[in-house]
């Protein structure tokens, strides 16, 4: 059952990470409109089952204003909201505080930081961390995303690949990570991908929806349709 909203809010990102798999960067185009938001907002009472709806992106803090007036309409609707960042903003534990008081009047239920060497190379000092102390203090429910460089172990993969090399780190094989991370790594013909590890794509529980209204089944990578009815692309 559909119980997730994730807004792809913009494709644009401050950074460029290797392992991301929507292919986010500084030149990466394409951000909600406030109307195309709210056209979505206005689906959610017919599928009648959403529970949660998050904002991330690429960077959903470049566009501030527009992603607390998301979550503003989804605070008002009675639904639970979250935000994915990678905490740039927190330059100071001042301005982290800037940024992140607004969630507590708008009570945000999730805020997931990433902080891991991908995003920043001072894994003791740096935004992610100066970021989850703020909103620790603030009272925002937090949590980090940390992924690791993919590496080869010998073993089992219990549920798979029974004896075959078992790859760490977390890295989804998805977007820029498939050109960045997959070098020296084991390979599979395709015919043995017969089911996802990650969603449920016959019944999924969330969906992703990116400015240009395609619905993501799964992030990046798979199209259901699109939501707003957008035949053509144009690049905000
Ligand atoms: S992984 Fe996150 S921080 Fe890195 S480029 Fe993609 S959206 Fe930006």
């Amino acid at each position: 059952m559909l119980t997730g909203i994730h807004f792809l809010l913009t494709y644009t990102c401050n950074l460029e990470c290797d392992h991301c798999f929507v292919y986010s960067g500084p030149n990466a185009k394409g951000t909600f409109t406030l109307n195309r938001i709210r056209e979505v907002f206005d689906e959610i009472p017919k599928i009648g089952t959403i529970e949660w709806v998050y904002f991330e992106g690429g960077e959903p803090f470049l566009f501030y204003p527009l992603m607390l007036e998301g979550i503003k309409i989804a605070h008002d609707m009675g639904i639970k909201t979250g935000v994915v960042t990678n905490a740039y903003w927190a330059i100071s534990e001042d301005d982290a505080e800037l940024w992140l008081r607004p969630f507590c009047e708008l009570e945000i239920s999730d805020l997931s930081i990433s902080d891991d060497s991908f995003h920043y190379e001072d894994e003791r000092d740096n935004p992610a961390k100066r970021a989850l102390g703020v909103a620790k203090k603030l009272g925002i429910p937090v949590n980090t995303i940390s992924i690791e460089k993919p590496t080869i172990e010998a073993g089992i993969d219990k549920e798979k690949a029974k004896g075959k090399p078992v790859i760490r780190g977390g890295a989804m094989f998805r977007g820029r990570a498939v050109e960045k991370l997959t070098e020296g790594l084991p390979k599979r013909g395709w015919e043995e991908f017969t089911e996802c590890p990650y969603e449920d794509l016959k019944d999924p529980e969330r969906v992703h929806i990116d400015p240009y209204g395609h619905v993501h089944v799964c992030q990046g990578l798979m199209s259901i349709g699109n939501i707003l009815g957008i035949s053509f692309i144009k690049d905000y």
